[in-house]
């Protein structure tokens, strides 16, 4: 348990295989094509918080008003 971290051997993001260097993080190019069909859904999913947040008229501070 005293090896550097430079030598052991880095694993795939996707299925904790060996990475490749071609395609490192990743282990192959089908695993990088996973990581990029997740992250392209996670940027989708940004747009959509944007405008729900911006779309509320009554915030649940304004409950907080004695008046
Ligand atoms: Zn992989």
């Amino acid at each position: 348990m005293s090896e550097p971290a430079d030598r052991v051997q880095r694993r795939c993001a996707i299925c904790g295989k060996p990475q490749d260097s071609r395609f490192r993080p990743f282990c192959s190019k089908r695993c990088a094509d996973v990581d990029l069909g997740r992250w392209l859904k996670g940027n989708y999913a940004i747009p959509g918080r944007e405008i729900d947040e911006g779309d509320q008229p009554n915030p649940p501070h304004d409950n907080d008003d004695p008046d």
